[in-house]
């Protein structure tokens, strides 16, 4: 039985549609179940290896918040004033041990403990405060507050027993302060995914170096290795590899035995699919696909056999133009390596905005431009997104400047002037 049963990955060469492609991809894929603990300052961008359940309640006791005057809400009669003695001050973090008597209060600070009885704070501002023989007198305007007022309760933020986090999470800042708010010091998470990269091409040349006539300099493993780290994962990186087959079986072989998934750049497309065909052959069961979309339309994806019944190493082999690359990497690649890693889905975050200007455009391919998308100059004008210059697939300026893809879907047409269009936001994707 195949890896892949009957997903299209087996069909061989055929033009897919991006949701198709998409959708075979996350079904052949299967998350890494190994997980580690790590302390919470390493956690950042983890995934978490099973709930957390609160033990504690969060916070542990009732609690001021607010500087004021702590009372019992009883006293407070509707329409009038109420005037109480002040017999003391609790701070944060000193527990009060006394007895309070009706028509006396205590001065509180922010997080310090509600007394047995108080159950609401006047804030200090709201509070009118007069020295006398036998301490301060504090007059509670009608209407200032209203009983059980400014406490926070016991539990409010998380009750002990109930879950606080989910398994699967892609822990982010506030998630690591919950955990340290219950007092955890270490978290479970998955392992980090690791991910071979490398690029390919005769004319292609690693940065620092002299470039002969007719070369360029490797920009997807730059770019596609800042894509690769932003989403947390260990990169492997395995250098430039030439358009010759023994070279790229070696690279190969290198990468799947030391990754999860492998990630490549070039060689993908008519001129040079023949040669990557019959190594790819040898080692899995890799699927040449034409996406119908643009950029990014020759892409090949599937399981490469690992030794000693570890599950498959899975090749991503995107486009070499370096806007496809990136494009393809963001529709096939960022969830996928984010289903791998065992985090809960996370679609691409998508907003609407107007676009500023016609779209040529026909049905039957999904394409991705490059915009900028702002707020509209008009009061009240919401977002409008342009897109950036020139939209060849070679051209990566327009990728730098923009900080969003315009998406055209499959069945759609061409964009008005002032129509609403998809977008897929950078920050989020990045
Ligand atoms: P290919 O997909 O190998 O046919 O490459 C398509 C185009 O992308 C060619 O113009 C290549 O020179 C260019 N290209 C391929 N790989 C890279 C890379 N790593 N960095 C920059 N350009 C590349
Ligand atoms: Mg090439």
């Amino acid at each position: 039985m195949s890896e892949l049963g009957e997903s299209p990955l087996i069909a061989g060469e055929r033009h897919l549609s991006v949701d198709e492609a998409r959708a075979a991809i996350a079904a052949a894929l299967r998350p890494v179940t190994d997980t580690l603990a790590v302390p919470l300052a390493g956690a950042l961008g983890r995934v978490l290896a099973a709930d957390v359940v609160s033990t504690i309640d969060v916070p542990a006791h009732d609690n001021s918040a607010m500087d004021g005057y702590a009372f019992d809400g009883a006293a407070l009669a509707a329409g009038s004033a109420l005037v109480l003695r002040c017999v003391g001050t609790l701070f944060a973090g000193a527990p009060f041990a006394g007895q309070l008597r009706a028509g006396e209060c205590l001065r509180i600070m922010t997080g310090a403990v509600m007394p047995p009885g108080l159950d609401t704070v006047v804030p200090s501002e709201l509070a009118r405060v007069e020295p006398a023989a036998d301490g301060e007198r504090v007059q509670v305007a009608a209407g200032a507050v209203r009983p059980g007022e400014n406490r926070r309760r016991r539990g409010e933020d998380l009750a002990a027993g109930k879950p606080a986090l989910r398994a699967g999470r892609l822990l982010r800042p506030a998630d690591l302060g919950l955990l340290a708010s219950l007092g955890h010091e270490q978290v479970a998470v998955r392992r980090a995914l690791r991910v071979a990269l490398f690029s390919t091409g005769d004319e292609i040349r690693a940065p620092g170096r002299a470039l002969p006539p007719g070369c360029v300099y490797d920009s997807n493993r730059a770019s596609l290795g800042g894509a690769l780290r932003r989403l947390g994962v260990e990169v492997v990186d395995l250098g430039l590899v030439r358009d010759d087959p023994a070279a790229l079986a070696a690279t190969l072989e290198q990468a799947v035995a030391s990754a999860d998934v492998v990630l490549t750049s070039g060689g993908v497309s008519m001129g040079d699919a023949d040669h990557v065909r019959a190594v790819l052959a040898r080692m899995g069961e890799v699927a040449f696909w034409k996406v119908a979309m643009r950029p990014g339309r020759p892409f090949a994806f599937g399981p490469l056999r690992r030794s000693g019944g570890a599950p498959p190493a899975w090749l991503f082999a995107l486009p070499g133009n370096p806007v496809a690359a990136l494009v393809a990497f963001y529709a096939f690649a960022r969830e996928a390596l984010l289903q791998l890693a065992g985090a809960e889905p996370r679609p691409v975050p998508t907003l609407q905005a107007r676009c500023v200007s016609a779209i040529r455009k026909r049905p039957g391919r999904t394409e991705f431009q490059r915009g900028i998308v702002e707020p509209s100059p008009e009061p009240g004008g919401g977002w409008q997104v342009r897109l950036t210059g020139a939209q060849g697939a070679g051209i990566l300026r327009s990728m730098s400047e923009a900080n969003c893809l315009v998406v055209l879907h499959h069945a759609q047409g061409a964009v008005a002037a002032g129509e609403p269009v998809d977008l897929w936001l950078f920050d989020g994707l990045v």
